[in-house]
């Protein structure tokens, strides 16, 4: 009898990645993806904690799922992700005692060794599996397992630098960088099966390479990559402004298939918080180099990220943050409040202070600069040709979308198959998170 698998997942692109992974790696094993956990064989969360809703979704989830566990004794239930860190695991263990398996980030191993196990023991007769009636099951967010048209690919596991903040060192472990030979696979057999963008991933993708010595850095990842055929486009993220050099701008500058669009997380724009956030870098490095990456790059997208209300923010502080942000004029921010995650230094040293609705306030402003900005950069496009990567066809509003170089989100209504094209597409509507246009004549 088929076997299915859900597959259920949140977080970055990192953890999509992941997700991606471990779907190929199922239906490897046989096991074919349904669309209904209540269907499933093999349930997977696959967890995110980089701010505490995300995990308290996940706890509630789990929570909710342990009744109907009971009832299939036949079936797996796994959690994966940020949310099973080394320390974490003992606890998690007697929390969820109902579920299988906890698999750190990036090893499913663990689980594709079980499922075998258990393959074994089922034609020997003696696993007995039950299902229940499915509309006793809790019903739970439909899985997001990515785009056929464009995927991510892991470069870089992990990260060594230590951000106060962050989570992702204790629960992803060192750095380590993929050999380049099995990157180079992956994307060859991604593009093989349809997928015309790819993204390599890192935490810090320009250190691509460091680890394993020999020279070959992402700079010369990502030429390899784009020149893959059939392969459209390829990008990269996330960046860290101290690790990003001059000779992969010139790479992006120098190969068309290499979007120019780069994340590059400011996180404050106040010194004294940027050492406590221990970053590594000033407000004026960061500023310099965004004027780098213009002069190298002239219309490159550049997205950053910032943290508001960090422990000890004061009114002034973050002003310097909303003044950066106005002055620099960036592509997209993606702004977050601060959220205390046990175990990082900064939970262990500095107390979260900031009132929660002084949090929200200075996350509006930030919000309401950014949607300025971008509404404003956007109406520059207007009666513009960009060029579009067709990932995909919004059905309610019949029209397609995809993305230009830059990363901006383009729709368009045209009644031929454009799904994998590159089209070029006239902009006669602009707003500050989307562009809306036609095919350009002979497109
Ligand atoms: S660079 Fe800092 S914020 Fe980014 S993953 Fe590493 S520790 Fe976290």
């Amino acid at each position: 009898m088929q076997q299915h698998y859900h597959l259920w997942s949140i977080g970055c692109q990192m953890n999509m990645a992941d997700a991606r992974t471990l779907a190929a790696r199922l239906e490897s094993l046989g096991y074919a993806p349904c669309r209904k956990p209540e269907q499933a064989d093999v349930l997977v969360l696959n967890t995110c904690v980089i701010r505490q809703q995300a995990e308290d979704k996940i706890n509630t989830m789990l929570r909710h799922l342990q009744p109907y566990r009971a009832k299939r004794p036949g079936m797996t239930l796994a959690v994966m992700g940020c949310m099973v860190g080394k320390r974490e695991l003992p606890q998690l263990q007697a929390q969820f005692p109902f579920v299988d398996l906890f698999l750190p980030p990036s090893e499913p191993e663990a689980l594709l060794a079980l499922l075998q196990r258990r393959e074994l023991d089922a034609a020997a007769g003696a696993l007995v599996r039950t299902r229940a009636g499915e509309d006793e099951w809790p019903v739970l967010p439909a899985s997001s397992q990515g785009q056929a048209i464009t995927a991510h690919v892991p470069v870089v596991l992990g990260c060594s630098h230590a951000c106060s903040f962050c989570v992702i060192p204790s629960r992803r472990g060192a750095e380590r960088s993929r050999p380049r030979e099995a990157i180079l696979l992956e994307a060859r057999r991604l593009v093989a099966e349809g997928v015309r963008e790819v993204t390599l991933l890192g935490q810090i993708v320009d250190r691509y390479g460091l680890d394993l010595g020999g020279g070959y850095e992402l700079a010369d990842l990502l030429v390899d990559v784009a020149q893959i055929e059939g392969l459209a486009r390829v990008r990269f993220l996330t960046s860290h402004p101290n690790w990003v050099h001059d000779r992969l701008l010139d790479a992006v500058a120098s190969h068309e298939k290499i979007c120019p669009y780069i994340e590059l997380p400011v996180q404050s724009g106040s010194d004294e918080v940027l050492k406590q956030m221990r970053r590594g870098y000033t407000v004026q490095q960061f500023r310099e180099l965004v004027a780098r990456v213009r002069a190298r790059l002239p219309n490159a997208g550049i997205n950053t990220d910032v943290i508001v209300g960090f422990p000890g923010e004061t009114e002034a502080q973050f002003m310097d943050t909303y003044r950066l942000l106005e002055e620099l004029r960036l592509d997209a921010i993606h702004n977050a409040q601060y959220s205390e995650r046990p175990g990082t230094p900064a939970a262990r040293r500095l107390p979260d202070d900031v009132p929660a609705e002084e949090k929200a306030r200075r996350w509006q402003l930030v919000e309401d600069l950014g949607k300025r900005i971008l509404g404003e950069k956007h109406a520059g496009l207007r009666g513009q040709v960009v060029r579009v990567l067709v990932e995909g066809r919004d059905a309610k509003r019949d029209r397609w979308f995809g993305r230009t170089p830059e990363n901006t989100l383009v729709y368009f209504a045209d009644a031929r198959e454009q799904l994998g094209q590159l089209v070029s597409v006239q902009i006669d509507w602009t707003g500050p998170f989307t562009l809306i246009g036609q095919p350009a004549e002979g497109a």
